[in-house]
Protein backbone atom coordinates (compact mmCIF):
# COMPACT_ATOMS: atom_id res chain seq x y z
CA UNK A 1 0.00 0.00 0.00
CA UNK A 2 1.22 3.42 -0.90
CA UNK A 3 1.73 6.33 1.26
CA UNK A 4 -1.05 8.48 1.75
CA UNK A 5 -0.85 11.93 -0.22
CA UNK A 6 -4.24 13.91 0.33
CA UNK A 7 -5.61 16.60 2.66
CA UNK A 8 -3.90 15.20 6.11
CA UNK A 9 -6.45 17.30 8.14
CA UNK A 10 -8.99 14.94 6.72
CA UNK A 11 -7.46 12.76 8.98
CA UNK A 12 -7.64 14.46 11.87
CA UNK A 13 -11.10 15.24 11.58
CA UNK A 14 -11.60 11.40 10.64
CA UNK A 15 -10.17 10.18 14.54
CA UNK A 16 -12.13 13.03 16.16
CA UNK A 17 -15.55 11.89 14.77
CA UNK A 18 -14.24 8.37 16.00
CA UNK A 19 -13.56 9.35 19.61
CA UNK A 20 -16.13 7.66 21.68
CA UNK A 21 -15.56 11.30 24.26
CA UNK A 22 -15.72 13.74 21.76
CA UNK A 23 -11.75 14.56 22.53
CA UNK A 24 -9.72 16.06 19.98
CA UNK A 25 -7.87 14.11 18.42
CA UNK A 26 -4.62 15.82 16.55
CA UNK A 27 -1.86 14.18 14.79
CA UNK A 28 0.20 17.15 13.91
CA UNK A 29 1.16 16.74 10.99
CA UNK A 30 1.00 20.25 9.40
CA UNK A 31 3.66 21.67 11.89
CA UNK A 32 3.31 24.75 13.47
CA UNK A 33 -0.80 25.10 12.24
CA UNK A 34 -1.36 22.25 14.14
CA UNK A 35 -0.98 24.39 17.38
CA UNK A 36 -2.88 27.64 15.80
CA UNK A 37 -7.07 27.88 15.56
CA UNK A 38 -6.63 27.29 11.84
CA UNK A 39 -6.48 23.93 12.79
CA UNK A 40 -9.11 21.94 10.80
CA UNK A 41 -9.70 20.02 14.12
CA UNK A 42 -10.12 23.40 16.20
CA UNK A 43 -12.50 24.98 13.64
CA UNK A 44 -14.67 21.40 12.86
CA UNK A 45 -14.55 18.24 14.34
CA UNK A 46 -17.42 16.68 12.18
CA UNK A 47 -15.47 13.59 9.93
CA UNK A 48 -14.91 14.33 6.35
CA UNK A 49 -17.22 13.58 3.35
CA UNK A 50 -20.66 15.05 3.17
CA UNK A 51 -22.52 11.54 3.76
CA UNK A 52 -21.25 11.94 7.44
CA UNK A 53 -22.31 15.66 7.77
CA UNK A 54 -24.27 15.95 10.73
CA UNK A 55 -24.49 12.07 11.31
CA UNK A 56 -24.80 11.25 15.17
CA UNK A 57 -22.14 8.78 16.54
CA UNK A 58 -22.75 5.41 16.03
CA UNK A 59 -21.82 2.52 18.15
CA UNK A 60 -18.70 1.13 18.17
CA UNK A 61 -17.53 -2.94 17.64
CA UNK A 62 -14.49 -3.93 20.01
CA UNK A 63 -12.82 -4.71 16.55
CA UNK A 64 -13.95 -1.15 15.21
CA UNK A 65 -11.65 0.28 17.84
CA UNK A 66 -9.19 -1.42 17.84
CA UNK A 67 -8.86 -0.94 14.20
CA UNK A 68 -9.00 2.79 14.55
CA UNK A 69 -6.68 2.76 17.30
CA UNK A 70 -4.19 1.14 14.86
CA UNK A 71 -5.46 3.63 12.00
CA UNK A 72 -4.28 6.50 14.32
CA UNK A 73 -1.03 5.00 15.65
CA UNK A 74 0.16 4.77 12.00
CA UNK A 75 -0.85 7.81 10.25
CA UNK A 76 0.20 9.68 13.63
CA UNK A 77 4.27 8.34 12.71
CA UNK A 78 3.38 8.10 8.78
CA UNK A 79 4.33 4.39 8.43
CA UNK A 80 2.79 2.64 5.58
CA UNK A 81 0.74 -0.60 6.55
CA UNK A 82 3.10 -3.21 5.61
CA UNK A 83 5.93 -1.55 7.31
CA UNK A 84 3.51 -0.95 10.79
CA UNK A 85 2.81 -4.82 10.82
CA UNK A 86 6.70 -5.54 10.25
CA UNK A 87 7.18 -3.48 13.62
CA UNK A 88 4.47 -5.23 15.67
CA UNK A 89 6.01 -8.81 14.38
CA UNK A 90 9.31 -7.82 15.27
CA UNK A 91 7.87 -6.18 18.66
CA UNK A 92 6.17 -9.34 19.85
CA UNK A 93 9.10 -11.44 19.20
CA UNK A 94 11.22 -9.63 21.94
CA UNK A 95 10.28 -10.56 25.46
CA UNK A 96 8.26 -8.24 27.76
CA UNK A 97 5.39 -5.65 26.89
CA UNK A 98 4.78 -5.94 23.44
CA UNK A 99 2.93 -2.73 23.06
CA UNK A 100 5.75 -0.76 24.57
CA UNK A 101 8.33 -2.38 22.50
CA UNK A 102 5.90 -2.00 19.78
CA UNK A 103 5.71 2.10 20.61
CA UNK A 104 9.76 2.45 21.58
CA UNK A 105 10.44 1.35 17.84
CA UNK A 106 8.29 3.67 15.98
CA UNK A 107 9.44 6.28 18.75
CA UNK A 108 13.16 5.32 17.49
CA UNK A 109 12.71 6.06 13.96
CA UNK A 110 14.98 8.31 12.93
CA UNK A 111 12.84 10.93 10.83
CA UNK A 112 10.70 10.56 14.39
CA UNK A 113 13.65 11.64 16.76
CA UNK A 114 14.54 14.26 14.38
CA UNK A 115 10.98 15.60 14.39
CA UNK A 116 11.37 15.19 18.27
CA UNK A 117 14.33 17.12 18.37
CA UNK A 118 12.20 19.76 17.03
CA UNK A 119 14.96 19.79 14.11
CA UNK A 120 11.69 19.50 11.81
CA UNK A 121 8.32 21.27 11.60
CA UNK A 122 6.44 17.51 11.13
CA UNK A 123 7.37 14.05 10.16
CA UNK A 124 6.98 14.74 6.84
CA UNK A 125 9.43 17.25 6.74
CA UNK A 126 11.85 15.34 9.28
CA UNK A 127 11.48 12.09 6.46
CA UNK A 128 12.14 14.55 3.86
CA UNK A 129 15.61 15.81 5.60
CA UNK A 130 16.28 12.49 6.09
CA UNK A 131 16.40 11.30 2.88
CA UNK A 132 17.91 14.57 1.51
CA UNK A 133 21.22 13.17 3.42
CA UNK A 134 21.18 16.15 5.84
CA UNK A 135 21.58 13.72 9.07
CA UNK A 136 25.12 11.83 10.40
CA UNK A 137 24.63 9.38 13.07
CA UNK A 138 27.91 8.94 14.81
CA UNK A 139 29.40 10.46 11.76
CA UNK A 140 28.27 8.50 8.63
CA UNK A 141 25.07 10.00 6.57
CA UNK A 142 22.04 8.28 6.86
CA UNK A 143 19.42 9.11 4.42
CA UNK A 144 17.30 6.50 5.65
CA UNK A 145 14.06 7.42 7.77
CA UNK A 146 13.27 3.74 9.66
CA UNK A 147 16.72 4.27 10.47
CA UNK A 148 16.52 2.48 14.17
CA UNK A 149 18.47 4.99 16.63
CA UNK A 150 20.42 3.27 19.92
CA UNK A 151 21.69 4.68 22.71
CA UNK A 152 24.85 6.37 22.63
CA UNK A 153 24.36 7.41 19.47
CA UNK A 154 24.81 11.01 18.19
CA UNK A 155 23.29 12.27 15.61
CA UNK A 156 24.80 15.29 13.51
CA UNK A 157 24.18 18.01 11.12
CA UNK A 158 26.10 18.14 8.20
CA UNK A 159 27.87 21.32 7.82
CA UNK A 160 26.45 22.50 4.44
CA UNK A 161 22.84 22.09 5.38
CA UNK A 162 23.25 24.47 8.90
CA UNK A 163 23.87 26.91 6.31
CA UNK A 164 20.33 26.18 4.88
CA UNK A 165 17.61 28.23 5.50
CA UNK A 166 15.52 25.47 6.32
CA UNK A 167 17.91 24.63 9.19
CA UNK A 168 18.52 28.28 10.15
CA UNK A 169 14.72 28.69 11.55
CA UNK A 170 14.40 24.96 12.47
CA UNK A 171 17.32 24.93 15.14
CA UNK A 172 16.00 28.24 16.16
CA UNK A 173 12.92 26.55 17.39
CA UNK A 174 14.75 23.62 18.79
CA UNK A 175 17.52 25.54 21.08
CA UNK A 176 13.77 26.99 22.49
CA UNK A 177 11.81 24.29 23.28
CA UNK A 178 13.20 21.19 24.85
CA UNK A 179 13.34 17.48 23.41
CA UNK A 180 11.70 14.41 25.51
CA UNK A 181 13.87 13.40 28.37
CA UNK A 182 15.08 9.95 26.53
CA UNK A 183 17.29 12.93 24.26
CA UNK A 184 19.33 15.32 24.88
CA UNK A 185 20.18 18.68 22.48
CA UNK A 186 23.21 20.32 22.38
CA UNK A 187 22.54 23.86 21.17
CA UNK A 188 26.49 24.73 20.93
CA UNK A 189 27.58 22.37 18.25
CA UNK A 190 23.61 21.64 17.58
CA UNK A 191 24.12 17.62 18.03
CA UNK A 192 21.93 15.36 19.40
CA UNK A 193 22.47 12.05 21.62
CA UNK A 194 20.23 9.24 22.27
CA UNK A 195 20.75 8.77 26.30
CA UNK A 196 18.34 5.85 26.26
CA UNK A 197 15.36 3.52 25.32
CA UNK A 198 12.75 6.34 25.60
CA UNK A 199 9.90 4.60 28.28
CA UNK A 200 5.97 4.62 28.40
CA UNK A 201 5.91 8.00 30.15
CA UNK A 202 8.26 9.61 27.90
CA UNK A 203 6.49 8.85 24.76
CA UNK A 204 3.43 11.26 24.30
CA UNK A 205 1.87 9.12 21.50
CA UNK A 206 -1.71 9.68 22.73
CA UNK A 207 -3.00 5.75 21.71
CA UNK A 208 -3.76 2.96 23.71
CA UNK A 209 -1.10 0.31 22.71
CA UNK A 210 -2.97 -2.66 24.10
CA UNK A 211 -5.69 -2.40 21.52
CA UNK A 212 -3.14 -2.75 18.41
CA UNK A 213 -1.61 -5.36 20.31
CA UNK A 214 -5.24 -6.47 20.35
CA UNK A 215 -6.08 -6.13 16.80
CA UNK A 216 -2.77 -7.99 15.74
CA UNK A 217 -3.10 -11.34 17.98
CA UNK A 218 -6.98 -11.35 16.62
FE1 LIG B 1 -4.38 17.70 12.25
FE2 LIG B 1 -2.50 19.57 12.21
FE3 LIG B 1 -4.46 19.58 10.38
FE4 LIG B 1 -4.94 20.21 12.93
S1 LIG B 1 -3.66 21.34 11.48
S2 LIG B 1 -6.18 18.89 11.65
S3 LIG B 1 -3.57 18.77 14.03
S4 LIG B 1 -2.86 18.00 10.64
Amino acid sequence: MSRYIGPVCRMCRRETAASKTGEKIKLFLKGDRCLTKKCAVERRGTAPGQKTQGKSRQKTSEFGRQLREKQKMRRYYGVIERQFENYFREAARVPGQTGKTFLQLLERRLDNVVYRLNLATSRAQARQLVTHRHFRINGRTVNVPSYIVRPGDTITIGDRSMKSNVFQSNLEVARNRRAPEWLEFNDQDSSAKVLQLPSREQIDTPVEEQLIVEYYSR
